[in-house]
């Protein structure tokens, strides 16, 4: 990207440079971009350029940028109360948590609030061992948690490994992902049931006494999208009864909409023991997360002490900021919209794409929630970019949307699509002819070109 080219942006991009130290990045290896201004599914950058922005920067502008009620709530809310303690009741808090609760499936009627998504996890995977009075946890390889040092550990992508010392007591599995099937299936049912098979397996090898709590994400996000086969997560729920184990639902990319559902445990009609949220629940305009509770849960701590607390928990700004998102998506009915751009433009219009380019291996999603897994071979199905990395053909496809004018949200060798949930079906339009085009870039690193075969139906 050439730097910018007005003073105000020059000097942001020269100050990032000189004291901003970034996540997940080699500090000077990168080169980020100034923005300045964003409305609705559109940002500019320093020099006035305007990017369509699927990715909702990391999947949570669910509301899209700069939404009138909530930035006015905001604004109320700081005029009258900053900030108080969370040892105090305050409107703004209260009203969060009931919006939510309400929300949540029938019976998990108390929040605890954090300050984002890794406070979450942590927090939840503290009620679960203090409730069982146990310690190990089991998640997914294929999934991620967050980034402090519980929440890096469960993660069970390559980015746990830097932070792994081998003792918090996480054992990882694989769940169903036809796909990429780790249990030799050919059908949802074989990978369902197998992956079952599999998890019952882990937890008796590993000793099933020990197990605190399993956390999922009820659709993984940055590792694929790949939404479960409709008996997975009953069958996890069984499990997780069979053997005394908390399950925690981490929907704090898929909840809030994103996937067409309030709650993405309502496609699959399972009540786990936790929920963890996090961006989505007030579009990430002021930091906040939580973990909504079951009754039998918020029991353990009816009389005797939650060890465990933050000093922004429920702050005032964000709850106000939730309040008015949550209410705003009710009111605009934006939970609808993505249910249906999902199915009747998001689908239609990335199926089409896959029949006109070869790199794109299968697309999985629902709601304003897709992925595009790109190969080089459809035959084999070898990822356009290796395990962990990133590699040339996908840094120059999305290179190629972004000289025109679409930011999306990229993970190893695929390229997801996660709009705000109000986004338009022009937009959609939009998003797919420009990715018309950049594909053909990422076409050109597959191994036989324009003659590989069809695609195979996807969910
Ligand atoms: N859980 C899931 C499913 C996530 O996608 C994320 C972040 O992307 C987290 C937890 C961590 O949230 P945060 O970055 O707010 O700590």
């Amino acid at each position: 990207m050439p730097a910018p080219q007005s003073d105000t942006g020059r000097r942001a991009y020269e100050l990032d440079r000189a004291h901003v130290f970034h996540s997940w990045s080699a500090q000077q290896e990168i080169d980020p971009m100034v923005i300045t201004t964003a409305q609705g599914s559109t940002v500019w950058d320093a020099d006035g350029t305007e990017y369509l922005d699927f990715s909702s920067q990391l999947v949570y502008t669910n509301i899209g940028h700069q939404h009138p009620k909530v930035v006015a709530a905001i604004q109320e809310q700081a005029a009258t109360l900053c900030t108080i303690a969370p040892a105090h009741a305050n409107e703004a808090r209260s009203e969060a948590a009931r919006l939510i609760a309400e929300r949540a499936p029938e019976g998990m009627d108390h929040v605890f609030f954090t300050s984002g998504g890794a406070e979450a996890v942590e927090n939840a995977v503290r009620m679960a061992r203090l409730h069982t009075g146990r310690y190990k946890t089991l998640s997914l390889y294929r999934g991620y948690h967050g980034a402090t040092q519980l929440a890096a550990n469960l993660t069970g992508d390559h980015r746990r490994w830097a932070s792994d010392y081998g003792n918090s007591g996480a054992v990882h599995f694989f769940g169903p992902f036809l796909y990429r099937s780790e249990f030799h299936a050919s059908t949802e049912a074989e990978e369902c049931g197998r992956a079952l098979q599999h998890l019952e397996q882990m937890i008796r090898f590993e000793g099933p006494e020990a197990f605190a709590a399993l956390i999922i994400e009820t659709i993984p996000g940055t590792s694929g999208i790949m939404p479960p086969p409709p008996g997975y997560l009953p069958g996890v729920r069984e499990i997780c009864d069979r053997y005394g184990i908390v399950m925690i639902c981490d929907e704090v990319m898929a909840g809030f909409g994103r996937t067409g559902a309030w709650f993405a445990v309502e496609h699959y009609g399972v009540v786990p023991d936790l929920i963890t949220f996090a961006k989505g629940v007030n579009s990430g305009y002021v930091p906040l997360g939580g973990v909504i509770i079951s009754q039998e849960i918020y029991e353990t701590f009816a009389h005797r002490p939650y060890p465990g607390g933050l000093t922004y928990s429920g702050h005032p700004l964000a709850c106000a900021a939730a309040v008015a998102t949550i209410t705003a998506m009710a009111e605009e009915r934006v939970v609808e919209n993505a249910a249906r751009i999902g199915a009747e433009v998001l689908r239609p219009g990335l199926e089409g794409l896959a029949a006109k380019h070869p790199s794109i291996g299968e697309i999985r999603g629902l709601g304003a929630f897709f992925a595009l897994d790109l190969v080089i071979d459809r035959e084999t199905r070898e990822p356009l970019a290796p395990y962990g990395g990133s590699s040339d053909a996908v840094r120059a496809t999305v290179a190629a949307c972004r000289e025109r004018g679409l930011l999306v949200f990229t993970n190893y060798h695929r390229i997801h699509l996660a709009p705000p949930l109000n986004v338009t079906d022009k937009e959609c339009q939009r998003m797919l002819d420009i990715l018309d085009e950049a594909l053909t870039v990422a076409d050109a690193h597959t191994t036989t070109g324009a003659s590989q075969p069809e695609l195979e139906p996807t969910r």
